[in-house]
């Protein structure tokens, strides 16, 4: 099998190689997570639990090699250190509400009957991660997946292939055993004809549309369970009622934390008429107050994009608005550390409209457009006006008035004043091109257990 290269958006260089897995090699892999998981599903839950927490507690301990290997892998700024306050937030919780979730539910207990809904683990359930956060959206699924009883078998992004290497080191350190998870590195042909053979009792992919398109096509006709969390393009929206200062400080974070690479983060922004010559200024103001430049440099705000070719479609994206008449209101001269290449200046465009690009597909960058609106209604019908419903926030200080624009936007999630967060105990999903399925909370045991009834009769 020809290698895989993992590419350092640092400084071009190659950073890791890795072989992937043959046909053959990769079914062995199955095999002995199937032959596995039996005796892992037998152990008490509370020896999971615990097991899996001191995986976790394991990968703190790296936390150093991690975070440098994560600036390495895809760019992010090391000064942000890590992923950890949310891997151990949501390990945290899912341990604690593990027993009360997968506990039976008893309908009746009599003389007579004993009729009960139970869960049970789907088997192997193989991970297909993203590089963008490339602890947490593995962790998602990795920690329920593995207290509920399954085995896993992960298979890391190539642009951040050692993050499956280091969740299984520390996981195996802890006393995980190795047949019960499992990284490979694998190719998309081998992925793919491992689904379609029915590998599988449950696939979560997380990562782009077409990317989900593909496993949904390979998965067909298997009935293989699928959790897709696919791409976002999410809106916010700052209404009349909004406090200004809070909404340009945490919709522009959302909008270019992580050079811009998060699914929930802000792509587009709708701002009241009474608002919106503050709020654009404000915002200009905060995208040039970010530092540009090599990860490692603890001054560093924004770092390079995972990929050149990833900047290379927020370029395209940008270039094609302005011929489209938006105006760019930062000069890219501001921040000289802009290559041209993997390093890209942010970017705030207005006279932006929906037959733009880059107000309808996904930029996944350090762009964001900002449009005028009059009412709620206008804001409403633009923040649907998207393939994409991952997530949308909206800025007011009354819980009615949100809720109530909540229940009209075709979306996963609903923030009230805040935006590109995860809540442990709300379930992460989304709807249209953003997929199906979902993780955290307490259904995110779901998604990886099935439901079992027992009806169970005295004569
Ligand atoms: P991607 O290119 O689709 O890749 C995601 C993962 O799937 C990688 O491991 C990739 O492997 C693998 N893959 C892609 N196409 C495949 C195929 N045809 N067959 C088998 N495997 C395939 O996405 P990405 O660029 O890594 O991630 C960015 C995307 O993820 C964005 O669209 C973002 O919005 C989305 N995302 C969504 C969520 C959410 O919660 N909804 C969270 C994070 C990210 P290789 O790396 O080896 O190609």
């Amino acid at each position: 099998m020809k290698p895989i290269q993992l590419i350092s958006p640092v400084d071009g260089s190659v950073y890791a190689e890795r072989t992937p897995l043959t046909r053959a090699e990769a079914d062995a892999v199955v095999g002995r997570a199937r032959a596995a998981q039996k005796a892992w599903a037998g152990r008490p839950l509370a020896d999971r639990i615990s097991l899996v927490k001191a995986g976790v507690a394991r990968l703190n301990e790296m936390k150093d090699p991690v975070v440098e290997e994560i600036a390495w892998q895809m760019g992010r700024p090391t000064r942000f250190g890590g992923e950890f306050g949310g891997v151990n937030a949501r390990t945290e919780y899912m341990s604690e509400i593990a027993a009360k979730t997968l506990a039976p539910l008893m309908i009746e207990e009599t003389n007579s009957f004993r009729r009960y809904l139970a869960r049970e683990p789907l088997g192997v359930v193989f991970i297909v991660a993203p590089w963008n956060y490339p602890y947490l959206t593995t962790i998602n699924t990795l920690v329920p997946a593995l207290i509920a009883g399954n085995a896993v078998v992960l298979k890391h992004a190539s642009q951040t292939m050692l993050v499956g290497e280091r969740l299984a080191e520390a996981f195996h350190a802890a006393g995980i055993p190795e047949d019960v998870f499992q990284n490979v590195v694998l190719d998309h042909a081998t992925t793919e004809a491992l689904i379609a053979a029915r590998s599988f009792g449950f696939v979560n992919f997380t990562g782009s549309v077409g990317g989900g398109q593909a496993i949904e096509r390979a998965a067909a006709g298997t009935f293989t369970p699928l959790g897709l969390e696919l791409g976002g393009k999410d809106p916010g929206y700052v209404r009349a009622d909004a406090n200004v200062d809070a909404a340009i400080d945490t919709l522009m974070d959302g909008a270019m934390y992580n050079a811009g690479q998060c699914c929930c983060g802000i792509e587009r922004i709708y701002v009241h008429e009474r608002h919106y010559d503050r709020f654009v200024e404000g915002a200009v103001a905060w995208a040039s107050g970010l530092k540009l430049g090599n990860p490692f440099d603890a001054a560093t705000t924004l770092g390079p994009m995972a990929n050149k070719r990833f900047a290379a479609t927020v370029r395209n994206q940008i270039a094609e608005a302005v011929a489209a008449g938006a105006k760019p209101l930062i000069d890219p001269k501001l921040f000289p550390a802009d290559d041209g290449g993997a390093y890209l200046a942010p970017q705030v465009l207005v006279n932006v409209d929906h037959s733009m690009k880059v107000m309808m597909e996904e930029s996944f960058g350090p762009v964001v457009g900002i449009m005028k609106v009059k009412d709620d209604e206008e804001a409403i019908r633009l923040m649907n006006d998207s393939p994409y419903g991952l997530t949308a926030s909206i800025w007011t200080n009354d819980y009615d008035v949100a809720a109530g624009i909540g229940a009209r936007i075709e979306t996963g999630t609903i923030f009230m004043n805040r935006a590109d967060y995860l809540d442990p105990a709300l379930c992460w999903t989304g709807c249209k091109d953003t997929g199906r399925g979902g993780s955290l909370s307490y259904l995110g045991f779901h998604s990886v257990t099935r439901p079992k009834s027992y009806h169970l009769k005295q004569v």
